[in-house]
């Protein structure tokens, strides 16, 4: 194999066809990524937080509010169109997908399905034009086993008052809207769970500590506390001991817009290694004149192959209304395996120089672990296939 043959694995396109529309939301979606994301990348990276201006273009170009119907303000395309956007984003940093993932795979998708056409009237417009969204499910003692959650909702009059704490919150510093669950009735199991929809400014809310991570440095993860906070009751978003349902369903599509994240991470660093490799010279030539160093590329470019056709296999489906849990647990499994495997080989690619921090590699390492943990680990994954497999 030659290095030329070596490099048109990297712009093939994906086996998967796209249409003429989604190579242009593709391309928009690069563009905007390669000019505002990539400058500020390293700036963020070391800051551990977001660029303010990059959230404000994130909200003007519509990358909030990718599905969210016109008639609310958004773009009222598709869930497939999301996952490119959260795909070339994190092509170039993680952090930045992240938080244009939970806004439209979590949020936005959990208002659309289950809030009212008083509460879609009233937040969705604030979501797509300025206001951060979070989703609060999990609690320092309730991760996978989430329905064992302790935050209390007890109802007062006109309102519910909600006590407890919520724990890992992604984008809890910049959010102004939170999809939250709490128990009405701890005796009643997951049949107490209820979302509600919580602002910042509501009485005894508070965001707590962030956390001071491995990766995706520059994406808030944060605790929020709940002292005898006060959400009217308006704001059950669906019904009420109803909440397991919305957060089961909103988390399917969620792990869908993980794996487009690792499928971003994988490309961002299989690129990073394709190029250095033709760069740096050892023994006289070019160390991707080397046949073993060609084999590894091409072993990344298949993995990444397979982990998007999968990822995009899940997002046709859910586009469609077809059933994609199992597509939607196998995709994120597997495509954050890669993320890992790819980002790690990358940094071998460039030697020692994938080990510092001047160069890109070492990042996309860092960034790849979250995908085996959030939105259910890898275990919760297999126990999802496991189940769907053997029923
Ligand atoms: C950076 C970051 C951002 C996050 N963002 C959010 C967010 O925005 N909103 C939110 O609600 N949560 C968020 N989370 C929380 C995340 O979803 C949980 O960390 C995750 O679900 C795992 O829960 P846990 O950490 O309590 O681990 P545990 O549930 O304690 O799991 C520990 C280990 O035990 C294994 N395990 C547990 N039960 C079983 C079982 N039955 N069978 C086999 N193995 C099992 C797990 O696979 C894992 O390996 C975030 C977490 C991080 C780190």
């Amino acid at each position: 194999m030659s290095a030329t043959t070596v490099e048109s694995v990297e712009k093939r396109p994906a086996l998967t066809s796209l249409s003429e529309e989604e190579i242009m939301f593709q391309s928009s979606f690069r563009e905007f990524a390669e000019g505002e994301v990539r400058p500020r990348v390293k700036d963020m990276e070391k800051a551990g937080k977001l660029d303010p201006e990059l959230i404000k273009q994130c909200f003007e170009i519509g990358l909030m509010a990718i599905e969210t119907p016109e008639d609310y303000g958004g773009a009222g395309s598709s869930f497939f169109n999301a996952i490119l956007a959260i795909e070339e984003l994190a092509r170039v940093d993680a952090s930045t997908a992240v938080f244009v993932d939970v806004q439209n795979t979590l949020v936005t998708n959990a208002f659309i399905r289950w809030a009212n056409e008083g509460q879609k009237k009233k937040y969705l417009p604030q979501l797509a034009e300025s206001k951060v969204g979070a989703y609060a499910l999990s609690e320092a003692a309730s991760g996978s086993d989430a329905f064992a959650l302790k935050t209390r909702a007890v109802e007062k009059g006109d309102h519910f008052e909600l006590t407890g704490q919520k724990l890992w919150i992604t984008n809890g510093n910049e959010a102004e809207i939170f999809v939250l669950f709490a128990t009405v009735d701890p005796d009643a199991g997951y049949k107490g769970i209820t979302a509600f929809i919580v602002e910042k400014e509501f009485e005894g809310f508070t965001v707590g500590e962030k956390e001071d991570k491995l990766g995706i440095r520059a994406s808030s993860t944060t605790e929020l506390i709940l002292d005898a906070c006060k959400v009217p009751k308006e704001n059950v978003l669906g019904d009420i001991g109803k909440g397991y349902k919305v957060s089961i369903e909103t988390l399917n599509e969620g792990r869908i817009g993980i794996a487009a994240q690792m499928i971003g991470i994988s490309q961002g660093a299989f690129e990073a290694a394709l190029n250095y490799s033709s760069e740096r010279e050892q023994f006289g030539r070019s160390i991707n004149t080397f046949q073993g160093l060609q084999f590894q590329l091409a072993e990344m470019a298949v993995e990444i192959e397979a982990a998007r056709l999968l990822t995009y296999n899940a997002a046709r489906l859910k586009d469609e209304g077809k059933p994609f849990l199992k597509e939607a647990a196998i995709c994120k499994l597997y495509a954050s395996r890669v993320a890992e495997k790819v980002s790690s080989m990358a940094i071998e690619i460039f030697g020692g120089y994938g080990y510092v921090k001047d160069y890109p590699v070492e990042k996309f390492w860092r960034d790849s672990k979250i995908g085996a943990i959030y939105e259910g680990t890898s275990n919760m994954q297999l126990l999802t296939i496991a189940k769907m497999i053997t029923k």
